[in-house]
């Protein structure tokens, strides 16, 4: 099989393999990786459902991580997917309230990050072997909320890596702030910022290019890698389940083999619905792919306008993990839209850098078909919640919720009668505070820990194991920074 390479979006460097390209996390120039190509799916939709989710990930995966051996995909798929999943299905499909809920949320962290990062740290432990690099791997992440503990369950204790995460201080949910600062482990750091989740993010994109700190790093025998949704190696593994979804309904009969049907995804980076884009483009029959923002709607704007504008006021909602004004993966469909063109990309990235927005060419504009943007306000999405566990006894957290109600708002006005997939990108239990009080103001006393019961009764499921006994896990990490002190922090982690 020939190679699939790697290029940066805004053109800089020479195309790097799959390999290279999870161990650099972000290209030299700033660009993201985007495949040359995307790969075609080579199997039929038909030979594809008689596959289980381990052997269906290893056939996407093996269309795009091609210097990857079959022994080390398998191995790798076989390490991620495992019991830490409460569902040997891994990520099942719901039948409730018209739709389809793809529940993304039985890792161990209970969100849907938990699937891309509990293969990463495989994928990019075979990639600092193949590299031979003798160096210790640092991963330096930025989150707004799941992300952070994802990676840092699926790198502690991880040979030859460190993990710093930055989280914003007052930017995430209880039981997400708990979960990252309990987290145990030598090489884990977590440090919380002053700031907001792009504050956080910007951070870290700049310190993967300061020249300066790089070469202190190379000199004291450590390499940056990202395991944010920037890192190529987190999209790939996200493809899989928008598959594994169609192929279900295939097999349950819900619908024929070539159907389309849509996905509505609660958005926030774009990295999940980008991975959707790339199903479709892969020869998935999706019709539309529906972003779905909370009150930070600058992707409903830009996919209304053209017109992508930042400058707006940043409002923390209760889908935190959605609260995010630069949607850093928009990038790689910029570059697909914009005809992999690595020169318009960069003047977007330019002028977003310089002015807080850009506007696309009318052109690229057009190429946004497969897209529909929406949005739900925070009274939109407790009702959404309100309602579907009236009607259908099924509890959404406020993500998946924010989802469900774009879908129907979405259904309404554009007399779509497609079978349509809601992304169901966490458990209830992680949001317990916001669910409840959308159901009933008495519980907005309350925190998150008194409330696992009271969605235990509510909920079909038990209350995880994960997050059982959360509240008295003693407290490791203490840190907190201001925002122009990220870089401070981490010369001081690492001594250097
Ligand atoms: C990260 C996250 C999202 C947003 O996903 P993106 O890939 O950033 O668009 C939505 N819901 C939950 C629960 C998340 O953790």
């Amino acid at each position: 099989m020939t190679q699939l390479l790697y290029h940066s979006t805004r053109g800089g460097g020479n195309p790097v393999t799959a390999s290279e390209a999870i161990l650099q996390g972000i290209a030299a120039d700033g660009g993201l990786y985007v495949p040359q190509s995307v790969p075609q799916i080579d199997l039929s939709l038909d030979r594809l459902a008689e596959l289980n989710y381990h052997q269906l990930a290893y056939e996407i995966l093996r269309l795009y991580l091609t210097d990857y051996s079959e022994e080390e995909l398998r191995r790798a798929i076989g390490r991620a997917y495992d019991e830490k999943f409460t569902t040997p299905e891994i990520a099942p499909l719901q039948k409730q309230a018209g739709v389809h809920f793809l529940e993304l949320f039985h890792g161990p962290t209970l969100a849907f990050k938990d699937m891309a990062l509990s293969i990463l740290p495989h994928l990019l432990q075979i990639a600092v072997k193949k590299a031979g690099l003798g160096k210790e791997v640092v991963i330096l992440t930025a989150t707004s909320g799941d992300t952070g503990k994802a990676a840092l369950e699926g790198f502690a204790g991880v040979d030859g890596t460190r993990i710093i995460v930055f989280f914003p201080e007052h930017g995430v949910s209880q039981v997400q702030k708990k979960q990252m600062v309990t987290q145990t482990g030598e090489n884990t750091y977590v440090v919380g910022i002053e700031g907001n989740f792009d504050d956080a993010q910007s951070g870290v994109k700049a310190m993967f290019t300061d020249k300066k700190l790089l070469s202190a790093m190379d000199k004291n025998g450590f390499a940056f890698s990202s395991a944010n949704s920037i890192n190529i190696g987190r999209l790939v593994p996200q493809v899989v389940y928008y598959f594994h979804a169609y192929l279900t309904l295939v097999s349950r009969g819900e619908i024929k083999s070539g159907e389309e049907i849509n996905f509505s995804v609660p958005t926030g980076n774009f990295g999940n619905i980008l991975a959707g884009h790339y199903a479709k483009q892969m020869g998935l029959p999706i019709g539309k792919l529906i972003c779905a923002s909370n009150k930070n709607k600058v992707l409903f704007d830009f996919f209304s306008s053209g017109t992508y504008d930042r400058k707006r006021e940043f409002f923390v909602t209760m889908s935190p993990s959605m609260d995010i004004l630069i949607s850093s993966n928009l990038e790689r469909l910029l570059y697909h839209i914009s005809g992999q063109s690595p020169g318009i990309v960069s003047d977007l990235m330019a002028n977003l850098a310089d002015t807080g927005q850009y506007r696309l060419p009318e052109n690229m504009q057009k190429s946004l078909t497969d897209f529909v943007g929406g949005y739900a306000t925070e009274e939109e999405t407790a009702q959404a919640i309100r309602q579907v566990l009236e009607s259908s006894d099924y509890l959404m957290d406020p993500h998946t919720a924010v989802a469900y109600s774009v879908w129907q708002k979405y259904r309404g006005e554009a007399d779509d009668q497609t079978p349509t997939v809601v992304v169901s990108t966490a458990s209830p239990y992680k949001f317990s505070k916001d669910v409840l009080t959308a159901i009933d103001a008495k519980f907005a006393d309350y925190d998150d820990f008194a409330l696992f019961k009271e969605v235990d009764k509510l909920s079909a499921g038990p209350i995880p194991q994960a997050i059982k006994d959360l509240q008295t896990k003693p407290v490791q990490h203490k840190r907190v920074c201001q925002k122009d002190e990220m870089r401070a922090i981490v010369e001081n982690i690492l001594g250097i």
